[in-house]
């Protein structure tokens, strides 16, 4: 079976995220391939310490969305429509590039794929997970149990067909469609029976202060940095999040880990 893991850049920031995501992957010891879709909005040499790593860079482009759909999804009006209210997403964060996902289902050379956004690092072997079905994710649990009910669209799994992204296209322009919450929001409509992963297969990272019970490093796959991002300078959650944010670093650049059994965990000071 030819398998793979994609995740997407589309500027120098989620670059540096796709390189510690792409270690992380490698880590793991996976035979699968890791293809990076990027769009022209990154340089050669943002994209460069990812062919070391053995990730296949794959140009793509914006979809053929009409002008309409477009300024309705723009940052500033997206931003103004739908204001996050539980979280800050950083400057270089372009709504509509999201949407640039859904280009994986042209990936035809791949039975399936595992998509991961790049902010995030895979910490267990996750290969099993190409055995689950189209459409497969995991809730977006960061706040309460009411998040139950809505998946996050940082990990997926899907079946690449060019007769699905066709349809996805056409449902995805209508006339004064608006998708709240770009890609996730579609997604979820465009699969309403979607499968659900367990929680641990998208372990987002504001689950590390508002749902410390829920920790559990032996059992978390893939740790997401949902809004702010871990190579921020400085971010308002930084100091809540700052064992996290030391992991990510360490992946980053390359560095051993220590044996998991002395993580710290949520709570306690380091
Ligand atoms: N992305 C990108 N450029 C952007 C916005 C998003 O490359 O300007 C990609 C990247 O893979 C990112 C994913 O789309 O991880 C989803 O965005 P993000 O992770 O910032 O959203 P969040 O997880 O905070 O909801
Ligand atoms: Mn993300």
């Amino acid at each position: 079976m030819n398998n793979a893991f994609v995740t997407l850049v589309t500027n120098a920031d989620y670059a540096m995220g796709a390189v510690a995501l792409a270690r992380s992957i490698r880590r793991t010891g996976t035979a699968a391939d890791i293809a990076v879709l990027h769009t022209g909005g990154v340089s050669r040499d943002a994209l460069t310490p990812l062919e070391p790593l053995g990730c296949r860079l794959v140009e793509t482009g914006h979809l053929p969305l009409s002008d309409a759909f477009n300024e309705r999804h723009g940052r500033s009006r997206l931003h103004g429509t739908a204001p996050f209210t539980k979280g800050r997403k950083p400057d270089f964060h372009t709504p509509l590039d999201n949407f640039c996902k859904l280009r994986l289902w042209q990936l035809v050379e791949y039975d399936k794929v595992v998509f991961i956004d790049a902010d995030a690092l895979v910490l267990k072997p996750i290969d099993k997970l190409f055995a689950y079905p189209e459409f497969s994710a995991a809730p977006n649990v960061y706040e309460s149990l009411a998040d139950f009910h809505r998946l996050n669209s940082g990990v997926f799994v899907a079946k690449p067909s060019t007769e699905t992204f066709a349809k996805m296209l056409a449902a995805l322009d209508q006339p004064e469609a608006f998708w709240r919450r770009t890609d996730q929001t579609f997604l979820e409509a465009f699969f309403p029976d979607w499968h659900g992963l367990p929680v641990f297969m998208n372990m987002l990272q504001y689950v590390w202060f508002n749902m410390p019970a829920l920790w559990d490093w032996e059992s978390i796959a893939v740790l997401h940095y949902q809004y702010e991002k871990p190579w921020e300078k400085d971010h308002p959650k930084a100091d809540r999040l700052r064992p996290l944010i030391d992991l990510w670093h360490a992946f980053y650049e390359d560095r051993d880990l220590p044996d998991i059994g002395s993580w710290p965990t949520p709570g306690e000071q380091t």
